[in-house]
Parts: structure tokens; sequence; C-alpha cells
């Protein structure tokens, strides 16, 4: 065979996945580097999933997006939003064709594995007031140790109002850490397994040392620390029962390598998703021929359960709500939609070649990654999209110059994880996995690559915009 025709026969015939910098336009580069500007500062002003909705309704209403109220009338163009009890946003933009010819879903979530503190929170051991905490999400708890962290949350009050609370956001505040044992004395530490080397009930956040008080009282720092709480929010410890309080990193997201190509933060799983399809509808310029929906959901760190989670029937009722004022059921509604259910995958690691299978993982910079299942073991717990939906993306992708790849989670039963995808599967809408590959996932300060956020982006906006 002639050396022309064999390289014409493999080119025609063999896949040749390319690093997204070969293929992405030069044009495209300051786009791109624009878009992660602003995906930067909506991290850094949602730590957690309360404040992440309250910055995305902040986004939405700037793009002229308006509060849902059951009745209200919508015509093609219209831009509404429901916000969930403070924790989760639902989205709309009325497309020209009628629901009954489907939705067209993109939906992330916005909490991510965090501490939150224990119900009954503070106590003084040693003359140093802590913490009580219980991890929230799958962490790795020795990563937790010894970072500089932020407070923050909200006390409910029983007479109805709300405290917002944040310790440590601010430039100049103080901040709380959890100690770790020191080198000279870890010994014994260093021998046990590393998902045992720091127990749960250690993770204790240290706010404070400095007494009032008599030297003959006790319970002087606990005191103390209640007291400069009790001046700055008006709460007793008592109101700790009802708060949701989560320390998370007091660490703002930057870039890393010298060559500014990745994004180092806590919280990419889920927000680099969640803004990609957040910021894929608001910027929609033509209506979208189907109606266009954003979901950016709680709780799916810790199954998706709850009013606030993927499972909660407040997404049916948005979309029944819709659905109602065009005299559509919703059944009909689901069974016509497509969802990609917007989530991270794990990026391959050079550092840890033995847990991945390098010719199914994501790689950092080869674009959004799909994947047709999760799960673990023998596919358990994934929703596994069918071929068609597969084939669906793939042309909607490649239409709209979309750079993706598509993979698994590390090798077959080194693992495994889950998303919301088999929830909305579930409901009889075709849903296929795709999101940002990510390093560290789950860790207090994760990376990815600047690359891969701005073609999921583009992504979210070829599912939108898509006619059929
Ligand atoms: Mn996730
Ligand atoms: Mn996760």
């Amino acid at each position: 065979m002639e050396k022309s025709a064999y390289k014409e026969l493999k080119e025609k015939l063999l896949t040749r996945k390319k690093n997204g910098y070969d293929l992405i336009a030069q044009e495209e580069l300051s786009a791109m580097e624009d878009y992660c500007t602003g995906y930067k500062a909506f991290l850094d002003a949602g730590r957690t999933e309360r404040l992440c909705a309250k910055e995305a309704v902040r986004l939405a209403e700037q793009a002229g997006y308006q509060p849902y109220t059951r009745g209200m009338t919508l015509n093609p163009g219209g831009k509404v939003y429901v916000c969930n009890r403070g924790k989760a946003l639902m989205l709309a933009r009325i497309g020209q064709k009628p629901l009954s010819e489907g939705i067209q879903l993109a939906a992330a979530h916005i909490d991510s594995p965090r501490l939150d503190l224990k119900p009954n929170p503070l106590y003084e051991e040693s003359e140093l007031a802590y913490f009580k905490t219980h991890y929230y999400g799958g962490i790795r708890k020795y990563q937790w140790v010894t970072l500089p962290l932020a407070l923050y949350g909200v006390v409910a009050m029983k007479d109805g109002r709300k405290i917002e609370v944040n310790i440590g956001g601010e430039a100049g505040d103080p901040r709380l850490v959890i100690t770790d044992l020191l080198p000279h004395l870890g010994a014994a530490q260093n021998k046990k397994p590393l998902a045992e080397a720091v127990p749960g009930e250690t993770l204790n956040l240290l706010l404070g040392s400095r007494p009032i008080g008599g030297e003959d009282e006790s319970g002087r720092v606990k005191l103390a620390v209640m007291q400069l709480l009790h001046e700055k929010y008006g709460i007793t410890e008592d109101d700790f029962n009802s708060a949701e309080l989560e320390a998370v990193p007091a660490v703002d997201a930057c870039d890393i390598g010298l060559d500014r190509s990745l994004i180092g933060a806590y919280g990419h799983d889920d927000r680099v998703c969640a803004y990609a399809a957040l910021k894929a509808l608001l910027d929609l310029e033509e209506v979208p021929q189907k109606t266009a929906v954003c979901i950016l959901a709680d709780k799916e760190e810790i199954g998706s359960d709850g009013v606030t989670g993927m499972q909660s029937a407040a997404f049916d009722t948005f979309i029944e709500d819709l659905c109602a004022a065009q005299d559509v059921p919703l059944r009909a509604c689901f069974e016509k939609s497509f969802c990609l259910s917007a989530d991270v995958t794990a990026a391959y690691d050079p550092n840890y070649p033995d847990v991945f299978e390098k010719r199914n993982e994501s790689y950092l910079n080869y674009g959004i990654g799909l994947c047709k299942y999760t799960g673990a073991r023998g596919k358990s717990g994934a929703s596994d999209a069918d071929a068609e939906t597969v084939a669906y993306v793939r042309r909607l992708f490649d239409e709209a110059g979309v750079i993706w790849q598509i993979s698994e989670l590390g090798k077959v039963d080194a693992g495994g994880g889950g998303t919301v995808a088999m929830y909305m599967a579930n409901r009889n809408i075709n849903t296929l996995d795709a999101g940002v590959p990510v390093l560290s996932m789950h860790a207090p300060f994760e990376t990815v690559s600047k690359l891969d956020c701005y073609e999921t982006y583009k992504g979210m906006k070829a599912v939108f915009q898509a006619a059929q």
C-alpha cells in the first residue's frame, strides 16, 4: 500500500483525539480567558450552595430573568426562575416550540464537599474553644487539616429571622483551622491506613484561646467565644440547634501553572458545570427553539435526596407549572426532553496511573468529557445512556464545534461514582453525563483546565440552542 493511501485510510477509519489547543481557534482564546475570569469571580462569590444560589440569582436578574409565580403568562422568549429554599435554582427560557416538544435541560449541582457544624457544636477542651463538625459528602479527611477555613451559613431564629454568618470570608478576617499532629509524634499515626489516620471526630475547628472572667471560673474560653458571636450576630448557644453553618477553605480561586492554563479552587465540583450551564442560558441571544432549562441542584454530594435535591418534586412542580400554562401534560413534555447531566469527571492524573485505564479516561485540555455511564462495579447505580442519546450529543457538539471526549471514571472495579443523571433518566428524560475533567476531585483545592471549562460552556449552549 502506498504511503499516502495508508495515511488517508488511517485518517478515515481510526479515531484521532487531539489536544484541545491543537483544535481551538486562536481568536477564541481571549473569549476563553474572559469566560474563566467570570468563573473565578463566581466561585469566590459562592463558596456554599446558598451563596452560590444567591450569586446565580443576581446574575440571572441582571440578564432579565424574573421570579416565576404560578399562573404567570409566559410567551416565547420569557425568562423566569424559581429559587428553591435559597439553596437550589431552576431557570427557564421559554422556547418558540410548545412544551409538548420537550425541553432542553442542563442539570448541575452547587453543593460541594465540606464540614458542617453539628447541632451542638461549641465546646471547650484544655482551655481552647472548638466547633464539632460532621463532614458532608465524600471527603478524604486527612486533606482538611492545617488549612485556613471560613465559616458560612445561616442561623434560623425561632422568630423567623435568618441571620447570615460569614467568618473568615473577607480580607483581614480571622480564619479557623483544624490542627494536625506534628511529625515528631506522628509515628503511630503514620502506620495507619490513610482513611483512618484522621478520624471524623477529630475534625474540630479551633475557635479561640483567650479566657475571660476570673481564674477560678471554668469554660472561660467557650464563654468568650460565645460572647463574640453574640456581639456580632445576636445569637446564643441554643441557636446553633437551628443553624446551617459550613466550614470551607478560605482560599480564592487562582490561575495555576506558569502558562496560567489551569484554575485551582475549592468547589469546582460542580460549580464549574453550574456556571457553564447558567452562563450558557443567560447568554442565549435568540429565543431558543425548545424551552431551555438550567437546574442548579443541592444535595448531590449526599445522594440528591431532600427537598432541594434532584430527587425532589420541586423540579417536577416547576416544569408542570410551565406545562400547565400551555395545557401540556408533564409526562408528554418529559418523554420528548433531553438532559445533559452536567457534572465533573475525573481527569487522568499521571501521578496515579494505576487507577486509570488510559484508553478510556478524560484528559485535561481535551474538552468536555462525556460519560455514557457512571456507577460502580457492573455499572451499578448508572442510568447508562442509550447509544442513540450519545449519538445525538455527538452530532450536537460536532455541529457546534465543541471540543469533547468520552470516558469512564477510572479502571473497572477501581471505585466509581454517581451524578444526578439517573434521577433525570428515571423521569423518562433522555439523559447523558457530561462535564469538566478535574484533578484532585473533592479535595479542598481542585484543579481544572480553562479550555475544558470553556468547551463545557459551549457544549451547554449547543444543548440549549438545539432545534431537535
Ligand atoms: Mn459532582
Ligand atoms: Mn462530587
